[in-house]
């Protein structure tokens, strides 16, 4: 007999009254706050004595915080599948992956009918139910890009867009009598949702072996589909009949539905708070035990609740069954609801077999090690934002630090912070604006501390306040070995230095402590230009931005020019002072630099100017070529090059940005990062490698090193451009201390020495 070894749930069965509107949601937060997994609700929509089902469970979701909330059940014929799956997506979404969803065939067919649905027979009910499950399934399908077109006989589509994705795998559960219904359940569902108070002895067992052979028949593990049974009883003196008598005896009643018939979820049927917190107190808890012990006795193993279809797109080279228990609620896998949301980064497709969403640092130790041992790739992802490194890949592990994001104030005198890598620039810039302070980091808010802060940070205040490894105290990292350690000026020294340039390859790092500026308000400058004679007007502004003091940092981007209109030039620029006068003295020999399309020039927080991404997941495709290199000035030679290649029309968006100023004040062997003497850094982005590579070939020899965060062409050659010799000599003899076997090397692999040769 079947113990389909799924963990013990309880729910209640609330009926939805109107009379006192009140009174259903009151009993769904009783059902909440006594302990029970789930609260349900049947659905007669042409029922005027109750609340509109839908409306009754938001409502409810609104009002509770964990507890399931579930149809029981949905009737299919008067709510068309479609708008279902949205609003059950939605619902789910809202409520943070709280509603489940459980369907009916229909049943009085005339009220149905009363209320503009479609009489169906039986057989009829059975197929529309077929169809509006995958009517459903293919709504929630949004890693298909395709939209959605069903012939059916009772539902056709002819073109829905996908989406929204529930916020988990919503489970379809089915409430079923008859064989046909039963063989459908196993072959579609994820459920089974009777009531025991319609069945014989004998039903559930019968119903049982359609379901599993169905499901079987269809590929799948009978352990797929969840069975549940709605109960009802009263608490009353022994023996007075079935689950009518105390909460042993309720125990012992319902101790075979679960041993021996798979019940894996009760559902409660009552409207008083009291039976509902009895069965809670006394009756859950118990029946959990002696489920758990005869399960121990006889040796069940109680598994996940991983579908069978999400089993399937499992990769190969992965033993999940070996992922630690402590961390399967960071689990993410290919068939899992939410991988669509975690495969990608922001600007590149993947398809990892495995992502590990960690939330603290211990986790990060047991990922790494966890991913050491399988013979895949490893990806570290923090923001998602790298260009070279490649946070995501094509069937390895990732471990994804979102979840590390807290932002601290630790010593508000001396301005240190304590910034986790999954945090985001912008809501760093955001928490250090509340103090009047900021923290140099990129242009995009969007962008993750983790990658930026170990490779630089050439931001809108580099020129006055250096890159943002210039700020960096310390850092806590997980390394190879599994050791998690911490670096600063004076302990891990080698690995401190290392870090703030070329971090990438040494290690994870968990939290980095900044010493931040104080800054006011800054003047933020917008300038449109007809930068048709090109070189002239790289090479002014090159000189400009050179002769200006500090507090000017300005980043110019071009695209390809486009027939019959100027070649426009954007100059955006940041100048540290609130003063108006300063701003625009030091604006004004830029703008008199070339003809001025447009202007836009605002007194605005350093936040306020970081606030420039939506956020939300990422949904990156293909792979991005960028080119990249490091410049001390705007040539002549350089500028008619890259006036050049702009006007091939192939590069489609082309970037320099002011550095030197502060960066220049470190010394040049202090930190890892590789060329502190250069002026600007310079980046195109194209379609092609090959003819990337042909137009860079022109622009090398202008180049006086290379910043790698820029740069997706991984030839070896290029970490020959982005250190000096005697630094990669000197990473390359870290290497071998603390990654002998190179386990860090997405980002631009510094190969340990003895790898080398
Ligand atoms: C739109 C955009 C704007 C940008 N603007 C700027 C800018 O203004 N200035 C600038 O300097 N750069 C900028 N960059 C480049 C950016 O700094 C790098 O791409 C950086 O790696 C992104 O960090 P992330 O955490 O978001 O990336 P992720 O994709 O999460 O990580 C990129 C790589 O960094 C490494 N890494 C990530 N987290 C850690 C960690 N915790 N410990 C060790 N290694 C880690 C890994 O090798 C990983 O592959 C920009 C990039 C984009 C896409």
């Amino acid at each position: 007999m079947p113990d389909y070894g799924l963990p013990l749930l309880f729910g209640t069965f609330i009926t939805p009254t109107n009379r006192n509107p009140q009174a259903a949601v009151d009993l769904a937060i009783v059902s909440e706050e006594v302990g029970f997994d789930l609260v349900t609700f049947q659905d007669h929509p042409y029922q005027p004595a109750f609340l509109d089902t839908w409306t009754l469970m938001t409502w409810v979701a609104a009002q509770t915080e964990s507890i399931h909330i579930a149809p029981n059940v949905l009737s299919t014929p008067l709510r068309p599948p479609a708008v279902t799956a949205r609003a059950a997506a939605s619902l789910d979404l809202l409520s943070g992956g709280r509603f489940d969803l459980a369907l009916g065939a229909g049943a009085f067919w005339d009220a149905i009918e009363g209320m503009g649905g479609r009489r169906l027979t039986a057989g009829q009910a059975v197929d529309a139910l077929s169809e509006a499950i995958d009517v459903i399934r293919g709504i929630w399908s949004v890693d298909d890009r395709a939209p959605l077109r069903i012939d059916g006989d009772y539902y056709r589509l002819a073109g829905a867009k996908r989406g929204p994705a529930p916020a988990h795998e919503m489970p379809i559960w089915v409430g079923a009598y008859k064989p046909r219904m039963l063989r459908l359940t196993g072959r579609k569902a994820d459920g089974w949702l009777p009531s025991l108070g319609y069945m014989k002895p004998g039903d559930f067992a019968a119903g049982n072996a359609i379901i599993d052979e169905a499901a079987i028949a269809a590929g799948r593990a009978p352990s797929d589909i969840r069975r549940l049974a709605n109960i009802g009883g009263q608490f009353a003196a022994a023996g007075q009949g079935f689950l009518v008598g105390p909460p042993a005896q309720w125990v012992e009643e319902l101790l075979p539905y679960a041993l021996d018939d798979g019940v894996g979820t009760f559902i409660v049927s009552t409207d008083d708070p009291g039976t509902m917190q009895r069965f809670a107190d006394e009756v859950a808890p118990a029946l959990r035990e002696a489920v758990a012990a005869e399960r121990r006795s006889r040796g069940t193993v109680e598994r996940g609740i991983r579908s069978s279809i999400a089993l399937s797109k499992r990769r190969d080279g992965i033993d999940y069954d070996a992922i630690p228990a402590s961390l399967a609620a960071a689990a993410v896998e290919p068939g899992d609801v939410g991988f669509s949301k975690v495969r990608s980064t922001y600007m590149r497709g993947g398809s990892p077999g495995l992502v590990l969403r960690v939330g603290s640092a211990e986790e990060v130790v047991e990922a790494l090690a966890f991913a050491r041992s399988q013979p895949v790739a490893l990806a570290v992802r923090s923001g998602g934002h790298g260009i070279s490194g490649r946070s995501t890949n094509d069937g390895g592990i990732v471990i994804d630090l979102a979840g590390l994001n807290s932002i601290e104030v630790i010593d508000e005198r001396a301005r240190r912070v304590r910034i986790g890598p999954g945090a985001r620039w912008m809501d760093v810039a955001a928490v250090l604006g509340e103090r009047g302070w900021a923290l140099s980091s990129g242009d995009y808010g969007g962008v993750g501390v983790g990658g930026l802060a170990t490779a630089g940070g050439i931001g809108w205040l580099v020129r006055e306040h250096g890159l943002t490894i210039d700020h960096l105290r310390s850092v806590e990292m997980v390394l190879a070995d599994g050791s998690f350690v911490h670096a600063d000026a004076e302990q891990n020294t080698d690995l401190f230095w290392a870090v703030r340039g070329a971090g990438a390859n040494f290690g994870i790092v968990t939290s980095f402590e900044f010493e931040v500026d104080d800054i006011g308000d800054v003047g933020w400058a917008q300038l449109a230009f007809d930068a048709s004679d090109t070189a002239g007007f790289l090479e002014g502004w090159g000189a400009e931005v050179e002769a200006a003091p500090r507090d000017l940092t300005s980043f110019l981007i071009m695209g390809p020019p486009r027939a019959g209109q100027p070649h426009v030039a954007q100059v955006m620029a940041v100048v540290d002072s609130d003063q108006p006068e300063t701003i625009i003295e030091r604006l004004q020999p830029l703008a008199n630099l070339a003809p001025l399309l447009d202007q836009t020039v605002q007194l605005k927080s350093y936040a306020a100017i970081m606030a420039n991404s939506q956020g939300g997941d990422h949904t990156g495709q293909g792979e991005p070529i960028a080119r990249s290199g490091l410049l001390d000035h705007i040539t002549p030679e350089f500028a008619a090059a890259a006036e050049r290649m702009l006007a091939t029309g192939e590069v489609y968006f082309f970037q320099i940005r002011a550095v030197g100023g502060a960066v220049a004040d470190v010394p040049a062997d202090a930190t890892a990062y590789g060329n502190r003497s250069a002026n600007f850094s310079v980046v195109a982005f194209g379609s092609h490698p090959q003819v990337m590579d042909r137009l860079w070939a022109d622009m090398h020899a202008h180049f006086d090193g290379l910043y790698l965060s820029f740069e997706t062409d991984q030839h070896h050659d290029r970490l020959a451009d982005a250190f000096p010799p005697a630094t990669i000599a000197r990473l390359r003899e870290l290497k071998v201390r603390f990654d002998p076997d190179n386990v860090f090397r997405d980002n631009f692999n510094i190969t340990p020495l003895q790898v080398h040769g």
